[in-house]
């Protein structure tokens, strides 16, 4: 039974994730028998008096500072598998001081948003990619994968029942973050035989509140986010533990980001912060290839699928440092932005490197990354069509 707060509610769902149906039922949730039902989530809400403080709308949200009521919580045995999908209060966790996440980072997770439509409609963008994602990291973090169709059957579930916490504000949305932790107890250095996996979610503002300015941006030298056959391909708390202390020395020289090069050689572009980078370069859309330390941005994907269609010339090739810098000074670099769930694209206004600062397009936002902006959020919020099926509706 999951832990819960005294004077709470306790209802059980039947889940048929494949069917699209949901059917409450009575009595003792059991372990979903035929192929094909999908896995079953037990139900246990928060009492009325425990609901916790939901932000009025007008309030400044920031981006991960409240998190709604109830979290789902599924648990993982290596012989046995995954059991007891439950949601729950959201809480404190409990685990072993000597749970193996806590020592040696097996960890993974997941970001993706809910949020109304104009028709009303609760949606999620492209939630299978991130459950895919989800499973690639797994893999290369000797973590256990999740069928998507259950990790989806969650989101849904978890989403439809915390609907009041997903804001209506332009703009704002629910973040929900998906993540799964190693929690043996035990020192010995191995894959974790015991396995969390979690999702909470909470409301968070619009990203651009003040306006979509360009970001200076740092080009770090030193340190290094990733190396290919590390685990940069993998979403990973690690990589953002790494990441740290240059951010911490860009902001304060007063910079917004740093832009990763190579780990072998700092010539090549990688990443720009937590974000994928793009290039207009010569009239070419230029993104870096997945050569394994960068992250396979949903939104990366999102980018390419619209540009090719709009019938700009796209490449997914190396992108040499010196050829951003040079561009940015001739002209001939004439947008960069980096793209994520988060901002969904940010574009850059100048490159510092080595104590000399470029702007690109006298640093003023570009039109392809306005046009991108508008196309993606009109295609989230319903105003446009959804040609691609990209939008999940939680019904
Ligand atoms: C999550 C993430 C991205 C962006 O991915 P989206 O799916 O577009 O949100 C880019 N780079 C890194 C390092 C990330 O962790």
């Amino acid at each position: 039974m999951p832990e819960c707060l005294s004077g709470s509610v306790g209802l059980r769902y039947n889940y048929f994730p494949r069917a699209g149906l949901s059917a409450r039922t009575e009595g003792n949730a059991t372990r979903g028998g035929g192929k094909g039902e999908g896995m079953q989530i037990t139900v246990t809400q928060v009492a009325e008096n425990r609901r916790r403080h939901k932000p009025k709308s007008g309030e400044t949200l920031g981006f991960g500072n409240h998190f709604s009521d109830h979290m789902f919580l599924m648990d993982y045995s290596q012989g046995t598998g995954w059991r007891d999908a439950r949601i729950v209060p959201y809480g404190p966790l409990s685990l072993a001081p000597s749970a193996m996440v806590l020592h040696y980072g097996q960890e993974i997770f997941e970001g993706l948003k809910a949020y109304y439509a104009r028709d009303g409609a609760v949606c999620l963008f492209r939630p299978d990619r991130n459950a895919e994602r989800l499973n690639r990291s797994a893999a290369r973090m000797c973590l256990p994968e999740i069928p998507v169709e259950d990790q989806l059957a969650a989101l849904r579930a978890l989403v439809r029942l915390d609907r009041e916490w997903i804001p209506r504000d332009e703009g704002a949305s629910l973040y929900i973050r998906p993540t799964m932790i190693a929690t043996e107890a035990g020192l010995g250095v191995r894959s974790s035989a015991e396995v969390l996996f979690f999702i909470i979610t909470g409301p968070v503002g619009a990203y651009y509140a003040r306006g979509f300015d360009p970001v200076r941006i740092l080009v770090e030298e030193r340190y290094v986010r990733a190396a290919r056959g590390g685990v940069g391909e993998a979403k990973t708390g690690g990589n953002y533990a790494a990441s740290l202390l240059a951010a911490k020395n860009a902001k304060a020289q007063g910079f917004d980001q740093v832009l990763w090069l190579d780990a072998e050689r700092r010539c090549f572009v990688e990443e720009v912060g937590t974000m994928n980078i793009f290039f207009v370069l010569r009239g070419e859309l230029v993104t870096p290839p997945l050569s394994g330390s960068i992250l396979a941005g949903v939104t990366r994907d999102t980018v390419l699928t619209l540009a090719r269609e709009w019938k700009i010339p796209v490449a997914e090739r190396p992108v040499e440092i010196d050829e951003v810098l040079k561009g940015a000074a001739d002209g001939t670099l004439s947008e960069a932005f980096g793209s994520g769930t988060a901002a969904v694209i940010s574009p850059v206004g100048s490159f510092s490197c080595r104590g000399q600062e470029v702007q690109v397009k006298g640093g003023r936002t570009g039109e392809l990354s306005l046009r991108l902006f508008r196309e993606i959020t009109k295609i989230q919020y319903g105003e446009i069509e959804d040609r691609h099926r990209w939008i999940h509706r939680v019904e």
